[in-house]
């Protein structure tokens, strides 16, 4: 049952109402990989669902157009200030209301209109907003990629320079939603540099290890960092900008005005409870706990005859070519789903197959550390992912629902935030 209780939704909306907890068991049961997904505390949860939704204060702390911000100003004042003190940056907003809009805010900051970017291919490993065909990020601007070697899964760092020299982008951006390696942030700082370009480091995946001491910060190397917080950070859907002193202005005026009305101070609110929570020794030993889970869960999948991109993983996430396996990404990411394991499909470096049809899949170990799961658990895990593909290579649907039981009966040992018996 969803914690806290949905007593008054029960009564006024039931039909809803049974959803959402559907949706609270299916959580509970399930062991849920998503990368880019994780469990929020019931008090997060609290946080996000209160009267501060109730509220507008278009401007900022002490500047608004709006009356009635005795509460709201503190609200937001306290966030920021705990995201500058989390992270060690200057200047944060916190009030991005997604991390794609948040990333368009820093274009709109930076760039002009047909201006280059350069940044991470979306098939080696790059976001939709860093410069896609299909994003207006790529529409309105002109994106230049980097990406990985096909032997290594990796970035040359040489390459990318190369490319800067050659291409002189205005904004580099760093970071992405399927790299399974450390980011160089100094390596970056050095070719921006070098060409004059801002850095711009989008650690949406990432957030919580770094502040969790799991992941090189890129604070005194970036110019602007942009964030998601519901990631590994373990916050509400929502987003930051964090920025040097001197860009602290035009970041703020690019996301309000210049994106945005309103922000949503019901998830600002849930924001601070997740700065609270991500300041606490315990949040330290989550950050490591989730790289050690990743890393035995790499190590476990090798044995089972996984090809890993790059070989294996220095954070969270997993990236896998099944074409070894006989199977395509989309077929093995239903068969896992039908089976108790929830994670997507994925292209994967110089992929032959489409991207709605691709030869990968990515998995990440920051819900299920979240959990409770540990290293001891992984072997376990990568041996229930063999099977249920085996199942789908071989037609034997019947696997799945054996598969799925033995997962809930693991789980049910490893109480859910949200989720109360
Ligand atoms: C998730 C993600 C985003 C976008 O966040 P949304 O909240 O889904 O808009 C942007 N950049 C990176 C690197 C991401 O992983």
């Amino acid at each position: 049952m969803h914690d806290p209780k949905l007593s008054h939704l029960t009564t006024a909306d039931p039909a809803l109402a049974a959803l959402i907890e559907g949706e609270t068991q299916r959580q509970h049961d399930k062991l849920r990989m998503i990368a880019s997904e994780n469990y929020v505390s019931a008090a997060v949860l609290e946080a996000t669902g209160t009267v501060l939704t109730n509220k507008y204060s278009e401007g900022y702390p002490g500047k608004r157009y709006y009356e009635g911000q005795q509460f709201v100003d503190q609200i937001e004042t306290l966030t920021i200030e705990r995201a500058k003190a989390l992270f060690g940056t200057d200047h944060a907003n916190v009030q991005t209301y997604s991390g794609s809009p948040a990333n368009l805010a820093i274009y709109l900051a930076f760039l002009s209109p047909g201006d280059t970017v350069m940044t991470m291919s979306l098939a080696h490993g790059g976001h939709l907003t860093h410069g896609s065909p299909v994003s207006i990020t790529g529409k309105w601007f002109n994106p230049v990629h980097y990406g990985v070697e096909r032997e290594t899964g990796r970035v040359d760092m040489n390459k990318v320079r190369e490319l800067a020299l050659a291409e002189r982008p205005k904004m580099i951006i760093c970071g992405g939603t399927a790299i399974p390696r450390t980011i160089d942030f100094p390596a970056f700082a050095e070719i921006a540099q070098e060409v004059g370009a801002i850095l711009m480091a989008d650690i949406a995946h990432i957030a919580g290890l770094i502040v969790g001491g799991a992941h090189p910060s890129p604070v005194g190397f970036a110019d602007v960092i942009t964030t998601t917080t519901h990631k590994t950070l373990r916050g509400p859907r929502g987003a930051m900008a964090m920025a040097k002193a001197e860009y602290a202005t035009v970041v703020d005026k690019a996301v309000f005005p210049g994106l945005q009305g309103g922000p949503h101070n019901h998830t600002t609110a849930g924001i601070a409870v997740a700065l609270h929570e991500a300041a606490q020794p315990s949040f330290k030993d989550y950050a490591a706990q989730v790289v050690a889970n990743s890393k035995a869960l790499a190590a476990a999948l090798v044995e089972h005859g996984f090809d890993l991109v790059s070989g294996g993983t220095d954070n969270h996430l997993i990236l896998s070519d099944l074409t070894n396996k006989g199977i395509g990404g989309k077929p093995a990411a239903k068969a896992l789903d039908a089976a108790g394991i929830e994670l997507n499909f994925n292209g994967v470096p110089f992929d032959t197959r489409r991207p709605f049809d691709p030869s990968g899949i990515r998995l990440g170990t920051a819900a299920l550390t979240t959990r409770g799961l540990t290293e001891q658990h992984m072997p376990q895990v990568a041996a229930w992912m063999d099977q249920a593909i085996e199942a789908a290579v071989k037609e034997d649907e019947a696997a799945y629902a054996r598969i799925a039981g033995e997962v809930k009966d693991l789980l049910d040992g490893f109480p859910m935030p949200g989720h109360a018996l």
